[in-house]
């Protein structure tokens, strides 16, 4: 096979050899068994039953991906659509079932691997790829019918590579608990939220990938250098050998960088710049103990809800949000009221009840916008947070905010929440300045808020009009561009005026480069991926906050 090696449009870090499994295929056990005559139309029904919900769920991720106008996966998707929409599709298993009398599972696996050799044999090199479409959707079917939800395996006992098309951040999330040891995914951004939970679990990831899924076969040998920005498939040896050079060194450095674990962040002449940490989930706090943040300046708190099958109710959010309070063995948690819109239409319609097709995700009905609109969603969430506040230091965080009038209405239900609940105890209230609007107006922002928040994630996209998550306007999304350096500095200005704290929690907060400007700017803390804290602290620990800026 062609070597083929190149970049990506966004990497989190670490460098991992290992080999190739693509995420399509082969995850499922899959049962074979003979079914008696009088359970013959109730397999039928079964495998009935799993195309109309794999239609369903078809459908949701149709409109997700149409929201996101990402044209080739809603082609792929209206692909798999039509097949499981033809009857002619399920009329052969369904023939089988009765044929030979055994049960669905069996059946469709006969049918797909029918189904695929017919492609395999094709003269046509487009319709050979075919294959993999009829693949995805009986894996799909399979996974229907086996109640199975998304739960990769990884399938050797070495490192694997998982090669995907797309990635949501809860199927990251997935294959890191499978063992995952490196991911290369074809689709993606810089500051995709995939690639932001990428760089807090610490894995080394690449996305927007210029690579043929087809050319690569389960068990090849791939290298992801997510510090070089670089991938390889079937290195030489003399590549293999320089690549275990480069990990044993990186493994070196990264040994070299504990020894900042447990010291303070501060800087040369000794002026303290806490570091904390940002995560999506509370497995992430023991990497957060390891590193010693200083505390947990942004939990996002939409992967709880993603990953629940409903929504989660006033006492399982209390639950988990309990959960991260007591593993944050006393460090303060700032929690993100949920922060979801049409970019989420599945999360969306679960949590209020109707479908919503935005034009444009990112300028719809979002974060704070949808909560004051579902005043139920807002409640439940700031009492579950209220009540979780009796076991530690938190604090809760509005995204999102753009008008004036947002905080005051978000205090308001919260006093209503805390007296109904007879708690006298002060949570503070702080808002995310993210938005360009929130930043012209940060003084009238910071006298309603007990601290603020600076997403550089959404500030940038907002201030270039350049989606976060698309590669194709990767190069206008200029994060740490000097128009975005002034704004934090504005705001910083702002708050220190109405004497509140003030941090910047997007992934800007971990880029060396602007580590200066903001010990010189005097933002209070820097919020960022866990794996991130490690190097900041260091580089933190050989600067000097300059002269000038103490005037
Ligand atoms: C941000 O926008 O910078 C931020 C921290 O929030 P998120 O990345 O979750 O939008
Ligand atoms: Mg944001």
């Amino acid at each position: 096979m062609a070597k083929l090696q190149g970049e990506a449009v966004a990497r989190s870090h670490g460098v991992v050899m290992g080999l190739v499994q693509k995420l399509e295929v082969g995850c499922l056990h899959i049962p074979e068994y003979h079914v008696h005559e009088d359970a013959v139309a109730t397999e039928q029904m079964r495998l009935q039953a799993a195309v109309t919900s794999a239609l369903q769920e078809l459908h949701g991720e149709y409109e997700s991906l149409q929201a996101l106008q990402e044209q080739e996966p809603t082609l792929i998707l209206d692909a798999h659509r039509m097949l499981l929409d033809d009857p002619e599709f399920i009329a052969y298993p369904k023939g089988l079932i009765v044929d030979e009398g055994i049960n669905a599972e069996w059946a469709l696996k006969q049918q797909v691997a029918l189904l695929s050799a017919t492609f395999d044999n094709m003269q046509d090199p487009y319709l050979r790829s075919k294959r993999l479409d009829i693949e995805q959707v009986g894996e799909r079917l399979l996974r229907h019918l086996l109640a199975c939800p998304f739960q990769p395996q990884v399938l050797t006992e070495q490192a694997t590579i998982m090669v995907a098309q797309h990635l949501s951040p809860s199927e990251l999330v997935a294959l890191w608990h499978a063992g995952v040891a490196g991911v290369i995914c074809v689709q993606g951004s810089l500051n995709a939220h995939a690639m932001i939970v990428a760089r807090g679990i610490g894995l080394p990831v690449l996305m927007g990938v210029n690579l043929d899924i087809h050319a690569v076969r389960d068990g090849d040998v791939m290298v992801v250098d997510a510090e070089r920005n670089r991938w390889v498939l079937e290195p030489s040896a003399e590549e293999q050998a320089s690549y275990h050079r480069v990990m044993d060194a990186f493994r070196l450095v990264q040994e070299g960088l504990m020894r900042f674990a447990g010291q303070a962040s501060t800087s040369l002449d000794g002026t303290s710049l806490p570091l904390h940490a940002n995560i999506d989930t509370s497995d992430e706090l023991a990497v957060v103990a390891r590193m010693g943040a200083e505390g947990i300046g942004l939990c996002r708190t939409e992967l709880m809800f993603l990953e629940h099958r409903d929504v989660p109710s006033e006492e399982e959010q209390y639950q988990a949000y309990t959960q991260v309070v007591l593993g944050a063995a006393g460090l303060p948690v700032t929690f993100r009221l949920l922060d979801i819109g049409g970019d989420k239409p599945e999360l969306f319609r679960r949590c209020v009840g109707y479908a919503y097709q935005a034009d444009n995700p990112n300028l719809g009905l979002r974060g704070i916008r949808l909560l004051l609109q579902s005043p139920e969603m807002l409640e439940t969430q700031l009492r579950a947070l209220l009540r979780a506040a009796e076991h530690g230091d938190v604090r809760i965080l509005v995204p999102m905010v753009s008008l004036a009038h947002e905080l005051p209405r978000v205090r308001e239900c919260m006093d209503a929440c805390m007296q109904d609940l007879g708690m006298d105890r002060n949570v503070p209230l702080g808002c995310m300045v993210e938005t360009p609007a929130a930043v012209m107006m940060a003084d009238v922002l910071a006298g309603q808020s007990d601290f603020l928040s600076i997403g550089s994630n959404d500030l940038t996209q907002y201030t270039f009009a350049a989606d976060r998550g698309d590669e194709d306007v990767a190069a206008y999304y200029q994060e740490g561009h000097h128009i975005i350096m002034s704004m934090i500095a504005q705001v910083v200005e702002q708050a220190h005026q109405r004497q509140i704290k003030v941090s910047v929690c997007g992934e800007l907060a971990a880029h060396e480069g602007c580590t200066q400007a903001f010990l010189d700017m005097g933002v209070d803390a820097l919020s960022m991926s866990v794996q991130s804290i490690l190097p900041v602290r260091r580089h933190l620990s050989r600067l000097q906050k300059s002269m000038a800026s103490e005037s």
